[in-house]
């Protein structure tokens, strides 16, 4: 992902960034406030110091005037105000480091929590490595645009502020001088923006690159040794990796030259001057003071610039990293249905069908619809059976029935009720399902059925009987609390399959909807899913998609999808009747293959 640095986006990014700045620590805002009042103090009181020193040498030093109980006092005053100062600014840093944590922290929740409210189509188009980014470094990117950034710069700004105007009130001449500095440093940073930004930008598209080729390589470790591309991912690793590195170097020489040594030389020049002009003039005692306030202010003046300038590409990654946050929250969440009134088992009206499907069409792209004008109705505790070729679109139709996609035409009712307008808890208790890639937690069998739901074992080993999970889950080492390793690595596909056939079955559902479900396991399992099946008849209705049409051989009606629309349907004595119909020769294929 290539940022874009046009002065425009560059505006609209700060304002995204500053908005919710602001919103992350409105909460606290009483601190910040604090932060900054004693920051101001803190800088104020450093400007005052030289000022004291200066009436030391200028009123008691030169003039041989030894008043000692007065000197005493000046130098305790500057000892005091410089011991209160660094005490104000240890209270600054603690309360604002807090502020700023904390802030991430919320923006971190809100994130997720945003994030695991998303479309399903949203995760079409979402790159995991990403949005893990985004969650994480990209949340961090607010604390240090607190800390490193926005009070760096407001605290270089405060103190350049505070000794120019005790620079003015000692010797206004003197602080013109100096003021012409500014012209010289703000060259120096357009010169480094020139210089740095592309560079720090292309750093950070290759370290994003290189976090998603290592999440790849990990997550297809297997396909990868399989098919001996070790050494192809090394290579191709490398190369990104050295184009970082050539990325950051640049970004490195750019600072390198730039920011130090050339601020520094600034430094000395503008010293040279001011000492230089104070030698043209009639040598007044009165004013070595001034030219030592002078020569500790310059150093305070210069360092604060540096800073500004040090913090300016820092400010820019964090603005970017922030908008790209905001940007994630302004993502459209899902349809809310949790508001919903009807969130309560809802007595079908009498006759109603369990599903409803009318004149239904949906392409997830527009103007290529993957479904056309579907129209089905599944009466209560029928046993349904869908079929066709790849890419049909019968998951689609799952997808639809599960609200994954809320824009459709057409109409859907679940129990009489249309789709939309069922309570969120409610409508995913009703309806049940088993996906066709089953997804396993790093967790045991028993949170894996459970899914965070708290059902009582009874529950869930009756789930697991009914799924005929039980006994591979007894034959391991710890029952149903082993472990079954990431993305249940411990199981067989065929037996993960079960697993999330138990886990569908613990939720007692009204409406079972099964993906494939038979896909990975042998003809002697299948048979004992499709008993199960057989249990749930009259009690549940069950929507089965199967390739293997051995499974959906008993179902009371059959729905064979062709390119996203019904091509036939009927029992399979029906359908087997219909000569050269698309049903028959599927299942003849299949007896041949068998
Ligand atoms: P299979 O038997 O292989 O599982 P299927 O009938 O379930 O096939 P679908 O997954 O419904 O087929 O896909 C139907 C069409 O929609 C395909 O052309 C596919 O490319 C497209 N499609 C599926 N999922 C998406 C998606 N998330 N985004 C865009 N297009 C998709
Ligand atoms: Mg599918």
């Amino acid at each position: 992902m290539h940022s874009d640095t046009s002065p425009k986006a560059m505006r609209a990014q700060a304002v995204q960034a500053i908005g919710l700045l602001r919103r992350a620590a409105h909460p606290d805002r009483r601190h910040l406030g604090w932060a900054i009042f004693w920051l101001i103090l803190a800088a104020g009181l450093e400007v005052i110091g030289p000022i004291m020193g200066k009436a030391l040498i200028d009123e008691h030093l030169l003039p041989r005037h030894l008043d000692w109980p007065r000197m005493a006092t000046l130098l305790g005053a500057m000892l005091v105000t410089g011991w209160i100062a660094s005490g104000l600014r240890y209270l600054q840093l603690v309360r604002l480091s807090g502020l700023a944590m904390r802030s991430v922290q919320r923006l971190r929740e809100w994130v997720f929590s945003h994030v695991l409210r998303l479309p399903m189509a949203f995760f079409d188009r979402a790159v995991t490595g990403q949005l893990i980014s985004r969650v994480t470094n990209d949340t961090e990117a607010v604390k240090s645009l607190y800390i490193q950034v926005l009070f760096a710069i407001l605290d270089s700004l405060i103190v350049l502020v505070g000794t120019m105007a005790a620079m003015a009130w000692l010797d206004w001449r003197l602080m013109l001088i100096v003021l012409a500095l500014v012209p010289a440093v703000v060259a120096i940073v357009f010169l480094y923006q020139r210089l740095s930004a592309p560079a720090v930008t292309r750093a950070r598209a290759l370290r994003s690159d290189i976090n998603g080729q290592i999440a790849e390589s990990i997550g297809g470790m297997s396909v990868l040794q399989a098919n001996n591309a070790e050494a192809r991912f090394g290579e191709r690793f490398g190369a990104t990796n050295h184009a970082h590195y050539k990325a950051r170097l640049a970004e490195l020489r750019a600072n390198a030259f730039l920011l130090r040594p050339a601020l520094d030389f600034l430094n000395v020049v503008l010293l040279a001057v001011v000492i230089f002009s104070f030698g043209q003039r009639e040598m007044n005692a009165i004013e070595v003071g001034v030219l030592y306030a002078f020569i500790s202010y310059i150093a305070r003046v210069v360092e604060p610039l540096i800073q500004i300038t040090m913090q300016f590409s820092g400010l820019q990654q964090a603005v970017v990293a922030t908008a790209r946050v905001a940007a994630l929250l302004d993502e459209a969440g899902a349809p809310e249905h949790d508001k919903d009134k009807t969130d309560h088992a809802h007595a079908a009206p009498p006759g109603a069908p369990a599903v409803r499907i009318a004149h239904l069409t949906f392409g997830y792209a527009p103007g290529q619809d993957v479904l056309h004008d579907l129209s089905l109705d599944v009466p209560q505790g029928a046993f349904f059976g869908i079929v066709g070729h790849t890419g049909s679109g019968k998951s689609t139709l799952l997808s639809l029935l599960l609200r994954y996609y809320p824009s459709r035409h057409g109409c859907i009712e679940i129990n009489g009720q249309p789709l939309d307008q069922i309570g969120n808890a409610h409508f995913r208790s009703a309806v049940g399902l088993v996906p066709q890639d089953p997804f396993l937690l790093a967790a045991s069998a028993r949170e894996n059925i459970d899914m965070g739901r708290g059902l009582p074992l009874a529950a869930i080993e009756a789930a697991a009987r009914a799924a005929h999970a039980h006994d591979f889950i007894m034959a391991l080492e710890d029952g149903y609390d082993s472990p079954l390793g990431e993305g249940g690595s411990r199981l067989s596909t065929g037996q993960k399959q079960l697993i999330a056939i138990a886990r569908a079955l613990a939720g007692e559902p009204r409406i079972l909807l099964l993906d494939e479900a038979t896909s990975h396991i042998d003809s002697q399992t299948e048979q004992i899913v499709q008993l199960a099946m057989n249990e749930l008849r009259g009690r549940v209705t069950v929507i089965a998609i199967a390739h293997r049409l051995s499974t959906i051989r008993d179902a009371d009606r059959i729905v064979v999808l062709n390119h996203g629309r019904i091509a036939e349907a009927g029992s399979h004595d029906e359908l087997m009747q219909v000569d050269g119909g698309l049903y028959q020769r599927l299942y003849l294929l299949q007896q041949l293959a068998a």
